[in-house]
């Protein structure tokens, strides 16, 4: 007998033919004598949906009333599914995230999760319940329930197959696996048969959002082995595993974010120290900068850019501009935030000096001009205009992949 997680996201449960689907697989995968943990997030669009009308009443509310109404579409999804077990003939029990043992940290809209205490879940298995758990969300220490950031019902099935031990965490979602690019958007991407974890948690953390980024890193810390597959078709999905040996594959997958704006400082004084003013004025106020660029200085000025996330753009300037500009002795801030990222993952690339170029080459033949580069072992971003990101995320997909890999 095996303790088996099995998540599903929005579209998975989005009605109630999709809930029965979902019912028989649990049943199924329950029938065959095994323990079953099922986190759902909330029915198709409703975390959108909850958040425009948030809107409507107050376009500033406070995160801690957005997490009261945004916890309510897990809600709604965990009794549905529930019901839709019942209705099946099998025992189960649907509980709140605080109910199940989660507990975050305090930030509201974007809580970590502290820890996951099994007392309850461990009770319910005992009475050989199925259990249906909400996904995104927890309790912080003022009793007050916090959501994990989008997309964070992956994290809760990760959280809980490694605080129940589990013997397989299963992500069911609309597509059946990781490809090599969005699959939706690019009409050759490849389903890739296994991926190591750092080369998903590159792919999740540049804009792959099949999985969310932090379920990766907690896979990875708890050496929790996931697949990802598709409720719809029931096909072998994805292994996200240790190390994995790909055929001699240069690149996993090529990924795009256009959470992304650029800021520049113009003019900054060429002396020691202005990078660290900049930036820890940044961390301070708890800004993530990811790309920085610093041009080499003419006439004692230089000029410093960096990108943050679309949400972070008006605090960054509303920081860096005048009187602080002034007082760095810099000329002006400017931004733009009609930029995409488009990256390239794999762990190929550390063996393979060439991919850099290949890549480039590629965007050249393309007419798409490069703003900013960045790189580690295992990745290469460019920063484009946004206009040109599905483009280049094509191009850039079929000089590596169309042709079998070629190296
Ligand atoms: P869920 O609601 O199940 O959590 P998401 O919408 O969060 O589903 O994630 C699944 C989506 O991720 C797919 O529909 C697909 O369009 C998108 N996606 C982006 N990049 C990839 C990729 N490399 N492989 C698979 N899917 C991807
Ligand atoms: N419902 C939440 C969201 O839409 C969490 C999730 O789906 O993972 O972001
Ligand atoms: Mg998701």
């Amino acid at each position: 007998m095996a303790l088996i997680v099995q998540k599903f996201g929005g579209s998975s449960v989005a009605n109630k033919d999709r809930l029965f689907n979902v019912a028989d697989i649990v049943t199924r995968t329950y029938a065959k004598g095994n323990k079953v943990i099922v986190v759902v997030s909330a029915q198709g669009d409703t975390t959108d949906d909850l958040i425009a009308k948030a809107k409507e009443v107050n376009e500033d509310a406070s995160k801690r009333e957005m997490d009261m109404l945004l916890t309510a579409g897990e809600q709604m999804s965990a009794s549905l599914l529930a019901m839709a077990i019942e209705k099946l003939g099998y025992p189960v029990v649907s509980l709140l995230g605080w109910q199940a043992g989660f507990v975050t940290s305090t930030a509201y809209g974007s809580a970590r999760i502290k820890r996951v205490e099994p007392d309850r879940m461990q009770k319910e298995l005992d009475k050989k319940n199925i259990i249906v758990v909400t996904g995104f969300q927890g309790i912080n220490r003022y009793d007050d329930m916090t959501t994990l950031g989008r997309g964070g019902s992956d994290t809760s099935a990760v959280a809980i197959a490694a605080a129940m031990h589990a013997d397989l965490c299963q992500i069911y979602t609309d597509v059946e696996g990781v490809y090599t690019a969005d699959p939706r958007k690019v009409k050759n991407a490849q389903k890739l048969e296994a991926i190591s974890y750092d080369e998903m948690l590159e792919l999740a953390s540049l804009g792959a959002q099949v999985l969310n980024n932090r379920s990766v890193e907690m896979a990875k810390k708890y050496g929790i082995e996931l697949e990802v597959l598709s409720s719809m078709t029931r096909k072998p999905g994805t292994i996200v595993k240790e190390a994995v040996k790909m055929e001699e594959m240069l690149i996993s997958g090529v990924a795009k974010d256009e959470d992304v704006a650029r800021v520049s400082i113009i003019g900054v004084p060429d002396r020691p120290g202005l990078a660290f003013k900049i930036f820890s004025k940044l961390a301070a106020n708890n800004i993530n900068v990811d790309i920085i660029l610093q041009s080499v200085g003419r006439n004692g000025t230089k000029d410093i850019s960096f990108t943050v996330s679309h949400s972070n753009l008006k605090p960054t300037i509303e920081l860096l501009n005048t009187p602080y500009a002034e007082q760095l002795g810099a000329n002006t801030v400017v931004y733009d935030e009609n930029i995409a990222k488009v990256s390239v993952v794999g762990a190929g690339m550390e063996s393979h000096p060439g991919t850099a170029a290949k890549m480039f080459e590629a965007l050249f033949d393309a007419n798409i001009n490069i703003r900013m580069i960045s790189t580690s072992e295992i990745k290469i971003s460019v920063l484009i205009d946004r206009a040109d990101a599905d483009r280049a995320v094509s191009v850039i997909h079929e000089r590596f992949f169309d042709k079998t890999q070629q190296h």
